[in-house]
């Protein structure tokens, strides 16, 4: 493979929360993956900080397992571990008190080099860490701040945490992650709509009939039991990630592919959804099924709440007032223990004007499809002859970009969306995370959705593991003569 990375410059990133379940199955398996593709210098040094009572080398040790279990890669090179680990060093650090920020700030103190300091912890911690990281000294203008969602769970707390942020942090200095913008597919639609002539200007309501994302899975809360019953798929999900995608559809071309160009396009679009009538949402919630209930729970076993009306699933019609996607319906749909796993956006284009070749002959319309997982790819549908004797009868081919078979393999870097998006912190590139404003934009389209359900008492519908959801969430479609797509 001809490698393309080019380095980035030299940084001192410490994880608060470097010992938990996201530093170990995410951000340091991908570090380990940047390191190895040579994309960091090896001067780089990389901070677990936590309150568990390790050292450097117990620390080192926790990361050669976390690369080996989650990895993700075909061959682990011991002595290129080695090496990596050779970054790494813990601090033991309360996030509520004192301990250990002194040793933090006499290791980061005046270096020079990139500092980020990246909240893996839980969110009610992220304004201790921002107010100590200012007491210590190390809140200076450069610095970089990493936080993970949930960022807030209502509007009101959203703003409250941006406005503790911004005490201690510039707006420029805070990235506020959203996994699925790192996605190669995320960006790759950015490339198919504004890289191409073709699809921009049938891109409207004169063209597109409907467009529907689904953000389908097939576990269920698991271990997230306690967090999830108090969140459910709006908060988890919808408000978040197909938002994001949403936005990404639906905007306008930017001036130009930079940080608050895009970010002030994506707000345009946030602002300008219609509130969604109670009749254009389903909730659902998975039930176990009864012959298999131990193996195969339902939601409120899992999360240990007889009684819980917390949604596990979640589909939605929504509406964008402006000209371009005025009349254009979205259907949004997520839900965990669904029959299978697949995060994908349709683009439905309306049937052709007239059929040239009569109705007998059938009719195909056009759907572009982007698979964010599994098999990341983009698909055209397009109607050509079925081929062979018989007359005119029209068939609905793919054509496919996926790019595992379209581009050589050995040219294709793998980059998961973590490794991505830590390096665009270093970077000090913003494009694919979050503003403030666009994250409270998105709080105050889904907050009057979230009260209505409490305000009617709202139960969720129940749905069979392994299902596509409750059978209202087809009857949102069928009433309109339009269906969920299945996989192709
Ligand atoms: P986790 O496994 O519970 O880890 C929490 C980490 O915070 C541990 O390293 C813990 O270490 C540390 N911590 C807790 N209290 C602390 C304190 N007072 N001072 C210093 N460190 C403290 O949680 P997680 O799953 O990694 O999630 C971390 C964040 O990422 C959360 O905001 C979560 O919502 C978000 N997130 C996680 C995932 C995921 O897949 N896990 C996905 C998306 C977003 P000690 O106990 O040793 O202090």
């Amino acid at each position: 493979m001809v490698s393309r990375v080019i380095p980035v410059d030299q940084f001192d990133l410490v994880i608060f929360g470097g010992t938990g379940d996201l530093a170990r199955r995410k951000i340091l398996p991908g570090l380990f993956r940047r390191f190895c593709a040579g994309q960091m210098l090896p001067e780089a040094r990389i901070i677990g900080a936590a309150r568990s009572d390790l050292d450097t080398h117990g620390y080192r040790e926790m990361i050669r397992e976390a690369i080996a279990e989650f990895g993700e890669l075909s061959a682990i090179d011991p002595e290129q571990v080695d090496q990596f680990l050779q970054l790494l060093s813990f601090v033991k650090v309360d996030a509520l008190g004192d301990e250990g920020w002194a040793e933090l700030q006499s290791l980061m103190g005046g270096t020079g080099r990139i500092e980020a300091y990246y909240f893996s912890v839980g969110p009610s911690l992220f304004g201790d860490i921002a107010e100590r990281l200012q007491k210590w000294g190390m809140a200076d203008a450069d610095a970089r701040i990493v936080v993970e969602k949930p960022f807030g769970r209502d509007l009101e707390t959203a703003r409250a945490l941006n406005q503790t942020l911004a005490t201690y942090f510039n707006e420029d200095q805070i990235y506020r992650i959203d996994h699925y913008l790192g996605k190669e597919t995320v960006q790759n639609l950015m490339a198919v709509r504004f890289g191409n002539m073709l699809f921009e200007p049938l891109w409207n309501s004169q063209y597109v009939d409907h467009i529907q994302i689904t953000v389908a899975e097939t576990v269920g809360v698991g271990g997230r039991g306690e967090y999830y019953d108090k969140s459910g798929a709006m908060r988890d999900m919808v408000q978040n990630h197909l938002m994001q995608l949403l936005c990404l559809i639906a905007m306008e071309p930017p001036s130009q592919f930079s940080p608050d160009a895009v970010r002030d396009e994506k707000l345009k679009v946030i602002r300008a959804l219609d509130p969604v009538l109670p009749h254009h949402i389903v909730r659902g919630q998975y039930q176990a099924e009864p012959c298999n209930e131990p193996e195969n729970p339902g939601y409120r076993t899992e999360v240990g709440n007889p009684r819980s009306r917390t949604e596990s699933f979640v589909a939605l019609r929504v509406e964008i007032s402006n000209w371009r996607w005025a009349g254009t319906p979205f259907y949004l749909r997520t839900g965990k223990r669904m029959s299978e796993r697949a995060s994908e956006i349709r683009v439905v284009f309306k049937d052709t004007p007239h059929s040239i070749f009569g109705e007998e002959a059938g009719r195909h319309r056009n759907v572009l499809s982007i698979r964010l997982q599994p098999n990341e790819g983009i698909t055209l549908g397009v109607t050509i002859k079925e081929p062979g004797p018989g007359g005119m009868r029209l068939i609905d081919v793919p054509l496919d970009m996926s790019f595992a078979e379209t581009l050589d393999p050995d040219d294709i870097e793998h980059v998961d969306a973590y490794e991505r998006l830590i390096m665009d912190v270093i970077r000090g590139n913003q494009t694919l995370f979050m503003r403030g404003d666009e994250v409270e934009a998105a709080w105050r389209w889904t907050d009057p959705i979230i009260e209505g359900w409490q305000a009617r008492n709202d139960v969720p519908k129940p749905y069979e593991t392994g299902s596509d959801g409750p059978t209202d969430a087809n009857e949102l479609l069928r009433r309109e003569g339009r269906s969920w797509r299945k996989e192709t």
